[in-house]
């Protein structure tokens, strides 16, 4: 590590976590847990204690043991948040065998893609994906789908779970021994998950043993915090556990044991609301979009949301106005904190705290994390100089799968993550994010690769180039906007345009921003779509109008 004192370090972590895998963490943690509730599904109002929590992951990884699934297998589950999909997740990493979560929303196109890259042996899907089981049983490498909730159905490939657990269940394998073996807790890999990271399609981000355990014992620094201020915590959240922010930020923090999680399979305002009067709520982790509805609906008065001290935001920018409207709403009796990070970076790298917090900023280093602010040459700059954020320490992904040109633009020789994102430090080392300086497109938080869409968009055989870009919009962030070249003498319409992506890529990819016809696609003499143009362009239309 070079001494240069414009490079940054988190400090070290008070209390390191010494265990040989990920999910004697897990196993050790749900035990000392006991009978107190560990999660609480919300729509269902069903509750599972951390007893529950170890007794159903373990039947659920002998299970998988019994059913032939051994390291490294990939298991693969599309289901909107419920109960059993912390059993297979746990299950799954006891055995060393890698979870990859899947967005469940995805259409024919994103899952081929998808599982191309995941390759896994079984899948558990829920009944809202079902649309989508004659194409999972096309992959050879697809041995099992297993549904979840639906017990009368089977075929060559799929069976029900609980058929499957009845099927499968191998009581002589001892799970509490077998996660006490050592893994090389920075080559095993543990989940899987898909970003686009800072340029091109979707790519499967592997995130390692390692990268867990770093990411639960920042979970558990920061807790005695919220604790010392309010007692035990309870968290809602309507995050999917297919994505980082999900996954680690919440469904991984069942392993803080003074913690009570109610979660939502999706946002229905009103049970949004009466969940927080309800669980007597005390904090919440939301993106922005949330914030915004909870600054604005008018529905706030007919709930008591007394118990409410804490937000949590995180996934895309929160402007200082909406932060300040919040906390008004509120009558300022509600402390608001960001997070910052990335899925190549385990989750979070960047945490404000209460005691620290200044408004706009997302706040500082983690602990065993080193940052730093790199302009265009790569030279290191100082506070309050505007740069590339760049990470190292175990919170940084192992590598892209299967894809060693996008991994080393990603992480340089010295391990440094190149975040894409364009911010700074002050002389405080708080962090604030100024823009984006990779192509990525955030909806609401979730990811838009504009490359992906625009080859969506060119396989149209009525247009012959596309483009697209964000364009900036109050209430979800961006909103995906196309320019769009059509082939020569084609009738192609705006309509027909939009209506091509709704039926090809999941909600949030939609072309909400809107469509826009010319000429030619601004380019550079290689061909690469200049998108800063694209945005240039897109305002002096505005303007225009
Ligand atoms: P994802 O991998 O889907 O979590 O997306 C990560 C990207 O979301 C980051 O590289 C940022 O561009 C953006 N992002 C995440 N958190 C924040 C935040 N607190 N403020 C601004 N942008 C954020």
């Amino acid at each position: 590590m070079s001494n240069n004192q414009n490079i940054i370090y988190g400090g070290d972590f008070e209390e390191s976590l010494d265990y040989p895998t990920v999910g004697a963490l897990l196993y050790d943690n749900f035990k000392d847990g006991g009978d107190k509730v560990a999660l609480i599904d919300g729509i269902k109002e069903e509750q599972w204690t951390f007893n529950d929590l170890l007794e159903q992951s373990v039947k659920v990884a002998k299970a998988l043991y019994d059913a032939g699934i051994r390291q490294n297998d990939v298991i693969s589950i599309l289901s909107e948040n419920r109960l059993e999909y912390a059993a297979i997740a746990y299950g799954t990493l006891y055995l060393n065998a890698i979870c990859a979560p899947t967005n469940f929303a995805y259409t024919e196109r994103e899952l081929e893609h998808t599982l191309n890259i995941t390759k896994p042996k079984f899948v558990f899907i829920s009944s809202s994906t079902k649309a989508l089981l004659p194409k999972l049983e096309q992959f050879d490498f697809v041995k099992q789908v297993i549904l979840l909730d639906d017990d009368n159905v089977s075929s060559d490939k799929l069976i029900s779970f609980k058929t499957f657990l009845n099927k499968y269940s191998n009581n002589s394998f001892n799970v509490e021994a077998f996660v006490r073996q050592p893994v090389k807790l920075f080559e095993q890999v543990a989940v899987i998950f898909m970003s686009s990271g800072t340029t091109g399609l979707p790519k499967g981000v592997e995130l390692t043993h390692g990268n867990l355990i770093a990411c639960i014992a920042s979970n558990l620094e920061r807790v005695p915090l919220g604790k010392s201020l309010f007692g035990n915590v309870t968290a809602l959240y309507i995050t999917p556990w297919f994505h980082v922010m999900g996954f680690m930020g919440k469904l991984l923090f069942t392993t803080t044991r003074e913690f009570t999680q109610v979660f939502l399979a999706k946002f229905i305002p009103k049970l949004y609301l009466k969940s927080i009067e309800k669980y007597k709520i005390l904090t919440i982790t939301v993106p922005p979009p949330v914030i915004l509805f909870l600054s604005k609906t008018p529905l706030l008065s007919n709930y008591d949301l007394s118990s409410l001290k804490l937000i949590f935001s995180g996934a895309a920018p929160l402007t200082k106005e909406l932060e300040e409207e919040v906390k008004k709403r509120f009558n300022d009796e509600i402390i608001v904190l960001q997070a910052y990070g990335q899925t190549e970076a385990t989750l979070g790298v960047l945490y404000s705290d209460v005691a620290t917090a200044k408004p706009g900023s997302v706040g500082q280093l983690v602990r065993g994390t080193y940052g730093k602010v790199v302009d265009s040459d790569g030279n290191i700059l100082g506070a309050n100089k505007v740069g590339e954020l760049c990470f190292k320490g175990p919170f940084i992904m192992k590598g892209y799968i299967d894809n060693v040109e996008a991994t080393s633009s990603t992480i340089d020789k010295d391990g440094w993550l190149h975040s894409g994102d364009l911010g700074y430090y002050d002389e405080d080392y708080q962090f604030f994010i100024v823009d984006r300086l990779k192509e990525l497109i955030k909806y609401k938080g979730y990811q838009v690769p504009p490359a992906e869409l625009e080859g969506l968009l060119s396989s149209h055989a009525k247009i012959r180039d596309a483009g697209v870009i964000g364009i900036p919009d109050e209430a979800a962030g961006e909103l995906p906007f196309a320019f769009i070249v059509k082939e020569e003498g084609s009738d192609l319409t705006e309509q027909e345009i939009k209506d091509f992506v709704a039926k090809n890529a999941s909600n949030p990819k939609w072309l909400r921003g809107g469509v826009k016809f010319i000429d030619a696609i601004p380019k550079n003499i290689t061909g690469k779509i200049l998108r800063r143009e694209m945005k240039e362009l897109y305002k002096t239309m505005k303007a225009k109008l």
